[in-house]
């Protein structure tokens, strides 16, 4: 009791002595942001967010977007009563939403309802060959000793260093900007990186506990979000197996459409203004700082400019040589995540026999990484996913009907044409129907393919990817391209090709980055 009455008095103390200057000198602050004009490039996840963070600093914001809908790849295609989710579908890491809404005072659940699914996922290895991956820990484990007596004592010891990784990565790495190694320069950092596993993969990681294929590839799945292989993709990454496996699989019911408009919502009370259907073409500079921002339509004097639209393209298309970070040559030279081959499909029937996510790992995995990376062509016998959001979330489908989404992951950079979609259409059909035993071909009464041309059609994607940069050891933290522009102080560059990396919540991560160090940068 008199502990806490002396707490609180010292409370008091301090706030008399310090809390009215510290009042004074945040509204300085503030005030001195007030007429500082922002242009933010494209409204994905990471510029929704930039612009949002930055208006909340008292920065006048304007956020430009190309396409007539903002949202970036995770927009929606409505067609015949359906609502197509046209891009991300696996909501991870609920406390990176969670962060972002709380800093404007809100939850997830002021704007969506949150679903945890159960069972999360299911995978595919044959006909009658099938796992649903338990979204509890006990289920999970006795799945795996089912399949490999005694992995049941390895999984608890992977998700306890999957967890440390996980912790470890949220709390100390994602949030630095990366722009210097010298970042990183702590004892106690690089002892972290060195417990983390930076150096080994993930690949080696799993196979060295687990020797069970079904295993392994349950293992294993979750890196390819970060679009490369698990044997190039460094061992810290298994925190995304604590994302998987412990954190849940998580729907926004509605759709992942739904945290667009949570996050434009947001955006608008902030005061940020949106441009939909106007393209950012070029920019005017004085000495090293941008002055001007011309678009499609109009021109614009800034005071900064955060740029959310894909990294290569801002440095091909809207600035020139002598500005962009990095040049053609560099550019080619990165490792890209894949592109994908999509269908939207919405068929009059409803399906008993597959669940929200689904996997098909029935083929061979490494043939497939192969075509992708080392000898880039269509693949012969290709993995997928397909999603059926309907099953759970009836406001996607009309009375009757499934929505369904297809994907199959691509090399970037291949030639695309109507009739080789339609062949890979065909063969995820067959394999559908054969191993839910459900007639689907009949009853399509909506269908429309998206593939690396529409990428860079609609999203100026560099060779259509959709993930952006590839999470390889030498494309990690301050290996990827910088966030900082090297050249125009009052520039800096966010999304899912530069840090934190590909995804929602990386992207949502970037955009309140580059936003905090532009502010920083323009006091
Ligand atoms: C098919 C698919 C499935 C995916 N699945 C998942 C998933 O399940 N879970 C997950 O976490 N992540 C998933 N991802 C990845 C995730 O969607 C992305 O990493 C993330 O949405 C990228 O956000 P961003 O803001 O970086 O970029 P974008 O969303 O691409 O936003 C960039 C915006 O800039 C605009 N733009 C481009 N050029 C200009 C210009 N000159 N002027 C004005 N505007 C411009 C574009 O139109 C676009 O709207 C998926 C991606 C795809 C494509």
């Amino acid at each position: 009791m008199l502990n806490n009455k002396l707490n609180f008095w010292f409370c008091i103390q301090i706030y008399q002595k310090y809390g009215r200057v510290l009042i004074y000198r945040i509204s300085l602050r503030l005030m001195s942001n007030l007429n500082k004009k922002v242009v933010v490039i494209g409204s994905g996840f990471a510029g929704l967010c930039a612009a949002g963070t930055l208006a909340k600093q008292g920065f006048k914001v304007l956020l430009i977007e190309k396409n007539d809908q903002i949202g970036g790849r995770a927009r929606i295609w409505k067609e015949k009563g359906f609502t197509f989710d046209m891009g991300p579908s696996w909501y991870w890491m609920p406390e990176v939403f969670e962060n972002y809404y709380q800093q404007f005072g809100k939850k997830a659940s002021d704007f969506y309802h949150l679903k945890r699914l159960s069972p999360s996922y299911r995978i595919y290895f044959g006909k009658n060959d099938q796992v649903d991956v338990p979204s509890d820990y006990q289920s999970l484990r006795n799945l795996f000793e089912e399949i490999e007596p005694g992995s049941g004592d390895k999984l608890f010891r992977f998700l306890k260093d999957a967890k440390y990784k996980y912790e470890t990565g949220m709390n100390d790495f994602v949030w630095r900007p990366s722009n210097s190694i010298t970042e990183f320069f702590e004892l106690r950092i690089v002892k972290a990186l060195f417990k983390m596993n930076l150096f080994g993969s993930v690949s080696a990681e799993v196979r060295n506990l687990f020797k069970h294929p079904k295993l392994r590839k349950l293992l294993e799945f979750p890196v390819l979000f970060l679009g490369a292989t698990p044997q190039n993709t460094p061992g810290l990454y298994s925190l995304m197996n604590y994302a998987d496996l412990v954190l849940g699989t998580w729907y926004p019911m509605g759709g992942m459409n739904e945290i667009v408009k949570a996050m434009e919502q947001i955006a608008l009370e902030q005061g940020v203004e949106i441009h939909v259907n106007e393209e950012v073409r070029s920019i005017e500079h004085q000495q090293d700082k941008i002055t001007k921002v011309i678009t499609s339509k109009s021109s614009y004097e800034v005071d900064g400019v955060i740029a959310a639209a894909d990294y290569a393209h801002v440095d091909k298309e809207i600035l020139t040589k002598e500005f962009s970070n990095y040049s053609l040559t560099e550019w080619d030279k990165k490792t890209m995540s894949p592109s994908s081959l999509l269908f939207y499909v919405g068929i009059n029937k409803r399906l008993k026999n597959i669940l929200h996510h689904n996997l098909f790992f029935d083929e061979d995995f490494e043939q497939h990484a192969k075509e992708i990376y080392t000898e880039p062509q269509w693949p012969s016998k290709p993995l997928f996913y397909v999603c059926c959001p309907s099953l759970l979330d009836r406001s996607t489908a009309p009375e009757g009907h499934e929505n369904l989404f297809f994907l199959i992951p691509l090399a970037p950079g291949l030639q695309d044409s109507e009739a080789e979609r339609e062949k890979y259409f065909e063969m995820m059909l067959d394999r559908l129907e054969k191993y839910s035993g459900e007639e689907i071909r009949t009853h399509i009464v909506v269908k429309r393919s998206y593939a690396m041309n529409d990428f860079v059609k609609d999203y100026h994607s560099y060779k259509g990817n959709a993930y952006g940069l590839a999470n390889t050891l030498l494309q990690t933290a301050f290996l990827k391209p910088k966030m900082k522009s090297k050249r125009l102080k009052n520039l800096y560059y966010a999304g899912q090709l530069t840090v934190p990396g590909p995804g929602v919540p990386p992207a949502i991560i970037s955009g309140q980055l580059a936003a905090m160090e532009l502010s920083k940068s323009l006091q």
